[in-house]
């Protein structure tokens, strides 16, 4: 199994990050919104090949980019970090 291949096995698919996220003052917020390329019933990607052409905004998983709290806490990819500070569901009054 190469490296790739075990890092993109590590998804669980439950398509949690791909719901719109804000950024206020660097405490990343979830939103009901979801990604216009998500397929809300398989909870996967249309466009995953293509996805940051597509969508410039889409973030890549890398271990760097981990640390900055867009994924759910109990993501595979950031479960096992020590005070991983995860999103909070951003809910306007
Ligand atoms: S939240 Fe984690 S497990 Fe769920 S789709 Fe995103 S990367 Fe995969």
């Amino acid at each position: 199994m190469t490296d790739h291949v075990a890092w993109e096995g590590k998804c669980r698919r439950c398509g949690r990050c791909c719901f719109e996220k804000i950024d206020f003052n660097g405490a990343i917020y979830y939103t009901n919104e979801p990604c216009a390329m998500l397929d809300l019933d398989t909870r996967l990607c249309t466009v995953y090949r293509e996805r940051h052409e597509r969508r410039p905004g889409c973030m890549a998983l890398t271990p760097e980019m981990l640390q900055r709290g867009i994924l759910p806490a109990d993501c595979p990819y950031v479960e096992d970090i020590t005070d991983y500070r995860a999103p909070c569901l951003y809910e306007p009054d």
